[in-house]
């Protein structure tokens, strides 16, 4: 048997973390089994379902390197099989015409919280001939739920869970428009795709259920299930906006990388030991339904960040500097020309050691392209008092004569103006690295000044000295 597994979004608009890790765990799944992973887009919702919000996952799960072993399902292409299986269950007398009214329905409902029973379909149409129904009259088909006994499923997360079926009603498998519900088109696909492990939040439990039914009136077999824990904020509430990013368009625009998000939604609700850091091979080769645990999990912003780090400093120098690049882009007080592009990406060894978001990483980046004069920051301006200028006065012809300015040579005239007189390097980096970003953090004052280049440098000690005393 091939494993086969799906991911089924519904477009909504923004791919939540919750879904986006249901996605990678089919994904992973199907992987490590050497099975298939399916995409199928619950688009059946016409007002919600926009192209705008479908590419959204589409963006989202291409970011993520999660990709579908088919063309994508788009249910609402499917609404034709959909009734089809619903008129054969009418036929087997697996279902039935409800012709109950709004206003009957309504009644039904109210009674039985009067009676303080739960509010569910009575089966007042179960066993009646259509044909007490007035001519034209508008109906739904009802699936005939069995009444005794339990349904079971076997959850391949949660354990075996079980309900009565007498606390379940006649589910609607066609709305009185002949439009199939969600439900009953789900349990069509999954079955015609050939989905043999259904794996999504555990919020669908309930629905798992009654989809169980509908399988069991088909004669077909069910697919394994797994239900999901969900992902809560860091405090145990539902996530929200107020806790921070909470789809993947926002961890993006908030400077994550796709390896460091993939690897943390993994890492929130599976182990396997004390593997931290996980590459695709790794995960692909560890992954499997055991290590899913039972709990919600509570989304660690800090942690996110921490593994963001990691794979920020084992990334490619040349990737890092594009998206810097582009998030530099627009930017007021910053040239985003090819000159910006080649000082970051030469800094970019020194850079990425300190940043744990890309968003940091742009703003540590971004004085590569200040057009001068320099702002400074209020720590900066200390650093460029009469000292500090006397500092870049000196320093600055040494490193004008230098006749290659690399970090080796820069380092060495650094030493020595320092040694010759008499004060400590730092005194000689600082106010020299406060010329050249306006703050008091950069990567090696070495590296920093090479990678400006040697016109660049001397521009921006002249730019200070010609301003006046910088504090003032
Ligand atoms: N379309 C559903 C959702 O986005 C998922 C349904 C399923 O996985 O069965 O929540």
């Amino acid at each position: 048997m091939t494993i086969r597994t799906r991911f089924a979004p519904s477009p909504t608009g923004l791919l939540h973390v919750g879904n986006a890790r249901a996605a990678l765990f089919n994904f992973l799944f199907a992987r490590h089994h050497g099975g298939e992973f399916l995409l199928r887009i619950e688009d059946t919702d016409k007002e919600r379902s926009t192209q705008k919000a479908v590419d959204v996952i589409f963006d989202g799960l291409a970011w993520m390197g999660i990709d579908a072993d088919a063309e994508p399902v788009f249910q609402s292409a499917r609404q034709d099989r959909h009734t089809e299986v619903a008129l054969e269950l009418l036929e087997k007398g697996q279902a039935y015409k409800c012709f109950c009214t709004p206003e009957e329905l309504t009644a039904m409902r109210e009674k039985a919280m009067a009676e303080k029973r739960p509010p569910r379909y009575d089966g007042t149409w179960r066993d009646r001939d259509p044909s007490e129904a007035p001519a034209g009259a508008p109906y739904v088909v009802r699936l005939k739920a069995p009444r005794e006994g339990e349904t079971v499923i076997r959850d391949l997360v949660q354990g075996e869970v079980r309900v009565g079926n007498s606390e379940m009603d006649d589910l609607i498998l066609l709305r009185s428009d002949g439009t199939p519900t969600y439900l009953h088109a789900v349990v069509v696909d999954d079955h015609d795709m050939e989905i043999t492990h259904v794996m999504r939040g555990d919020d669908h439990l309930t629905n798992t259920f009654r989809q169980a039914m509908i399988y069991r009136a088909m004669g077909w077999d069910l697919p394994h299930f797994a239900h999901l824990p969900l992902i809560h904020g860091p405090d145990g509430a539902k996530l929200s906006k107020r806790h921070g990013a909470q789809s993947v368009v926002d961890f993006r625009e908030e400077g994550y990388l796709p390896e460091a998000l993939c690897n943390y939604l993994l890492r929130l609700g599976w182990g396997h030991g004390d593997a931290e850091v996980l590459s695709r091979e790794e995960q692909i080769k560890l992954f499997d339904l055991d290590g899913v645990g039972r709990s919600p999990s509570r989304m660690d912003y800090v942690k996110l960040a921490h593994l963001n780090g990691i794979w920020m400093r084992v990334a490619d120098d040349t990737r890092l500097t594009n998206d810097v690049m582009e998030r530099l882009q627009g930017r007021e007080g910053v040239v985003t020309d090819d000159k910006t592009r080649a000082r970051i990406l030469a800094m970019m060894p020194g850079l990425k050691e300190r940043a744990k978001t890309l968003v940091e990483l742009t703003d540590n980046a971004a004085f590569a392209g200040f057009t001068l004069p320099l702002t400074f920051t209020p720590k900066a301006e200390k650093l460029l008092g009469e000292d500090g200028r006397k500092v870049l006065e000196g320093v600055g012809k040494e490193l004008a004569a230098l006749p290659d300015f690399t970090p080796e040579t820069i380092d060495a005239t650094l030493r020595a103006y320092a040694e010759k007189n008499e004060i400590k390097l730092g005194s000689v980096a600082q106010p020299l690295r406060a010329a050249m970003t306006g703050s008091t953090t950069s990567p090696g004052i070495d590296l920093t000044l090479s990678a400006l280049g040697q016109d660049e440098v001397l521009a921006r000690i002249a730019a200070v000295l010609a301003s006046g005393s910088a504090d003032g």
